[in-house]
């Protein structure tokens, strides 16, 4: 089919355990769990496949993780090795296609439609770099394939672990169909109980529900979500030049709610990143948002514009609407940051690290910059 895209959405197993298991040999095969001390008050940030036989999820109190699995490992978690690991498998992707798209540390979209034919189809390509993640790092990434962004997360889910499933064209809305619709990326716990108290559970039952009912639970994403459910999605994969950027984040000395506080604190940054656009007389055409939980996870969620801007409301705004979108009730970050790159205008090099005053810790290398 003309114009058909071939995207992959890559993740690594199990990562921060794996690569604990990976560093020290009497940890493999054993119950690992990476995450604070249940005495600070830890929460899981990672559990091996061994761990998770007993129950053990990210994000659950360490004293509760101990009690479901008493005979598990714990380790506290090391960013900087995770960073180091995850700039390999990063270059390993892009060795593939420079069109990637990093989420978090571990996990990426590739758009490998340039590169397919060449590789004998998307999923000798698939299995190539698979096994290229292994010769590199010994480690497991599962890789889901297909038309778009939607069916190639889905499907890595599916396939975990050691995964590979790439979704043939034309078969999407079927594939999607059965599954829960919790399994859409855009469909956390609040929007999973609106739906599910509108009768909706499955992706098809979304594929098939009235356009204004969507409309006025989700406004505008509400169409959106069901074109997604219908296997439609023409999001591209957004590479970031991040050696063009400006960055801003804070470190916070205790987990913050979304609330006024971190509202402010995004406002603030975003400010700070304006502030030093127009010191440079760049312009940023993109506009990041980086969020580490209480559970370690970082994430990146990017708004491209059609127009670059330098200024700080329209930042704001734009990192306003990235967090409204991943945001859940009761989620609690330990740090935040916006992130302005795709730059133009002069001297548009080099990496600019803007710390917010106070800011105790180092980021992990490579995070959000890769
Ligand atoms: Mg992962």
């Amino acid at each position: 089919m003309a114009g058909q895209r071939t995207i992959l959405h890559a993740d690594m197993d199990a990562f921060y355990a794996s690569v604990e298991q990976r560093d020290r040999p009497e940890l493999r095969g054993r119950p690992v769990v990476v995450g604070g001390a249940p005495e600070a008050r830890g929460v899981v940030a990672a559990a091996s496949y061994e761990a998770r036989a007993f129950g053990v999820r990210s994000a659950l109190p360490m004293s509760r993780a101990l009690r479901l699995c008493p005979e598990a490992v714990r380790v506290s978690p090391r960013f900087d090795r995770y960073g180091e690991v995850s700039r390999q498998v990063m270059a390993v992707f892009r060795s593939m296609t420079p069109l990637i798209e990093p989420l978090s540390l571990d996990e990426a979209f590739l758009d490998i439609t340039m590169q397919t034919t060449a590789h004998g189809g998307a999923e000798a390509a698939a299995r190539r770099l698979k096994a290229e993640v292994r010769r590199v790092t010994a480690l497991n990434v599962s890789i889901g394939g297909g038309a778009n962004k939607t069916v190639a997360k889905i499907a890595s889910d599916a396939g975990k672990p050691d995964g590979l499933l790439i979704v043939a064209a034309g078969a999407e809305r079927a594939f999607l169909a059965p599954l829960p619709i919790r399994a859409l990326s855009g469909i956390g716990p609040k929007a999973e109980a609106l739906l599910t108290a509108a009768g909706i559970r499955t992706i098809g039952e979304l594929a098939e529900a009235d356009a204004g009912q969507l409309e006025r639970m989700f406004g505008s994403r509400g169409v959106q979500l069901r074109e997604m459910a219908r296997g439609i999605d023409q999001r591209p994969v957004e590479p970031v030049q991040e050696r063009k950027s400006i960055s801003a984040e804070t470190t916070f000395a205790h987990d913050v709610v979304d609330g006024s506080d971190l509202r402010q604190e995004l406002r603030r940054l975003a400010d700070e990143a304006a502030r030093r656009l127009r010191e440079r007389r760049m312009r940023a055409r993109t506009i990041v948002l980086k969020l580490r939980y209480s559970n370690f996870r970082t994430i990146t969620r990017r708004a491209t514009r059609a127009q670059p801007t330098d200024e700080r409301d329209v930042i704001a705004g734009e990192a306003e609407r990235l967090l409204d979108v991943v945001v859940e009730p009761g989620d609690r970050f330990r740090l935040i940051g916006v992130t302005c790159g795709h730059l133009s205008g002069l001297e548009a090099s080099g990496q600019l690290s803007l710390w917010a005053p106070g800011d105790a810790r180092a980021t992990p290398a490579g995070d959000a910059k890769l």
